[in-house]
Formats: structure tokens, sequence, C-alpha cells
């Protein structure tokens, strides 16, 4: 009897000691930070505690910045994308109105800090008028855009600390372009890369434009009135380089240069990535993807996502050099 009681305590005197050894050692993070040494995830502002104005339909709202980059999303990109697309999409979407911000007022509408006209800043869509494009599937899409807002809460590219200009379009040929080849300004995260969308993922990927001799003429000299365009159509249109990235550089028209994207939108094409052929009085553009080419490619990062990519990922890609963080500004 003795013995089972000293064998008992021993066990328990045992256990103890097995109990202090193996106790887990203080954890790192009890410690205090020293402070500035280490961004905390919550030193970023929560969209919702960022108030915009938004110029829609006219009338100046506010809203928070999620309620705002939902509206972006849903107008901006097809619900259908991977969720992993349409994360970056909203990360795009903070970073380009965080960077319009603080540029300072924005000319065409100084009482309000973003509006819905695509040519000035980003569409927007209410859910309602979603919902009516997107039917049945209308609260699974809007619950999918939600996510991706929530999921990227806070998360802006970054270059030098400051948010990018992050610029995104549909679809191109292969390779982005920089903005340097497209506008005035050239950006270091704004350079030419690659992207994997192609025929066989984006609808309309390749699209045929023709015009006659006079529409040609009559479009071209409404922007360009000293553009001498007479005579012989083969004859319009000189001088055509292009880019490593296969867009139109730049071209001389009538005798006046032109960069291939502006051309572009002096005659409504897709995109600045094209072939001209010219037969008789008739002038037929073949042109290869969506919109200007620079920054993020919405089908290139989808086709991203689908190859199990993450939204950083593919920002990181798209953004030469540029972080995506928690930003604190
Ligand atoms: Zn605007």
């Amino acid at each position: 009897m003795k013995n089972a009681l000293r064998i008992s305590l021993l066990l328990i005197a045992l256990l103890f000691l097995l109990a202090w050894r193996f106790a887990p050692a203080r954890q790192a993070s009890d410690e205090p930070e020293p402070s500035g040494e280490v961004r905390r995830p919550d030193a970023a502002v929560p969209d919702h505690t960022r108030t915009l104005r938004v110029l829609h339909g006219g009338a100046v709202e506010e809203m928070a910045m999620d309620e705002y980059l939902l509206g972006v999303l849903r107008a901006e990109m097809p619900a259908s994308f991977e969720l992993e697309a349409l994360k970056a999409q909203a990360v795009a979407a903070r970073t380009y109105t965080l960077h319009k911000m603080a540029q300072g007022a924005i000319a065409r509408h100084p009482d309000a800090d973003a509006c819905d006209d695509i040519t000035c800043c980003k569409a927007y869509e209410t859910a309602e008028d979603a919902a009516a494009g997107w039917g049945a599937g209308a609260l699974y899409y809007e619950e999918k855009l939600a996510r991706a807002v929530a999921e990227t809460d806070g998360e802006v590219i970054v270059y030098d600390g400051e948010p990018v200009l992050a610029v995104f379009f549909s679809s191109a040929a292969g390779h982005t372009q920089g903005a340097g080849e497209v506008w005035q300004t050239d950006l270091p995260y704004l350079q030419s890369v690659d992207s994997p969308e192609d025929d066989s993922l984006v609808p309309n990927y390749y699209s045929v434009v023709t015009f006659t001799a006079q529409e040609f003429r009559d479009r071209f000299l409404a922007v360009y009135p000293a553009a001498k365009l007479n005579g012989d159509a083969g004859g319009f249109l000189t001088d055509i380089t292009r880019n490593d990235a296969g867009f139109v550089s730049t071209l001389r028209v009538g005798g006046v240069t032109v960069r291939g994207n502006e051309l572009r939108t002096i005659l409504g094409l897709r995109s600045p990535s094209f072939t001209v052929e010219v037969s008789g009085d008739t002038l037929t553009f073949h042109v290869t993807g969506y919109g200007h080419g620079v920054g993020m490619s919405q089908y290139g990062a989808n086709a991203m996502a689908k190859e199990g990519y993450s939204c950083e990922e593919i920002l990181e890609h798209y953004f030469t050099d540029a972080q995506v963080v928690q930003w604190a500004g």
C-alpha cells in the first residue's frame, strides 16, 4: 500500500516535470514590437473607412471604397472570371482610384473623387443594373464580386511606396506594351510583358473593320484638317512602325505623324494592334485584341488565374517591379 502511494506521488511529480519541460516557449509575438520596424497588417486602411465622392448618374454620392469597388467590378470585368482575376481587378481599381486621388482634384469633376465615365475614370454599375444582366446567376455573382473586394481589403499596388497608375485593358496579342509607347510619359512599372491570352480564350479576339476612302478621309480630317488625303487610298497610310509587342507605334497619315493608339481612337478600332490592307477604294483593318494594351490584361489575368496564379502574382507580373501591399497611406 505504501509502495503504491509512493509510486503515485512519483508519477504525479514526473507529470509536473514533463509539463514544465514541454511547455511552449514564450512566442516572439508576445514581445512588444519596436515601433516603425514591422509593418503590421492593421496599419492598412480598410475599405469601409475610406469615403469617396462618386459622380454617378449626374449626381455626387458619398460611398465607402468597398461599395465603389463593387460597382466598378460589376461594370469592368465579366463576373464569370476566376476569383483571383476578379481580386486582381479589385486591387487594380482600388490602386487606380487612390493614385488619382493623390494627384489632387480631377479637372472634369473637382467635387468628386471618381466618376462613372470610362473615358475619365472607371465604369460603375449598381447592383440592380448588374442583376438585370446576370439573371438567375445574380445572387451568386454579386457574392463572388463582394468576396473579391473583401479578400483584398486595403491591398494596393505600389512602386516606390506610392500607388501606381494601375491601368488595365481587355486583351492583347501576346504582349502588353509600355506606357511610353502609347502615351507621353514612360513609367518604370508600365513596361511590355508577356500576356497569355489567345483566340481560344477571348471572344472577338480578331476583328475586321472596313472603310471607304471617303469615310476614312472624313474621320481623319475631322481631327487633323491639315492632312493631305487626296488621290489613291493606297498612299494614305505610310511609314508604319511597330513595337516589339506587335502594336503600331507610329505611322504617317496624309503627311501627319500619329501614334497607333490615336488612329485607333479616331477610327474606333478595338486595339492599336492592327494591319491595314488597301484594295482600290477600300481600307480594311485587321485588329487583334481589345484596349490600349498598357498595364494588366483582363483576359490575361483570367488565363493566369486558371493556371493557378494568385491575385498578387498576376499583378506583380503585369506591373513591373511593383508590389502588392496592405497600404497604410
Ligand atoms: Zn472621372
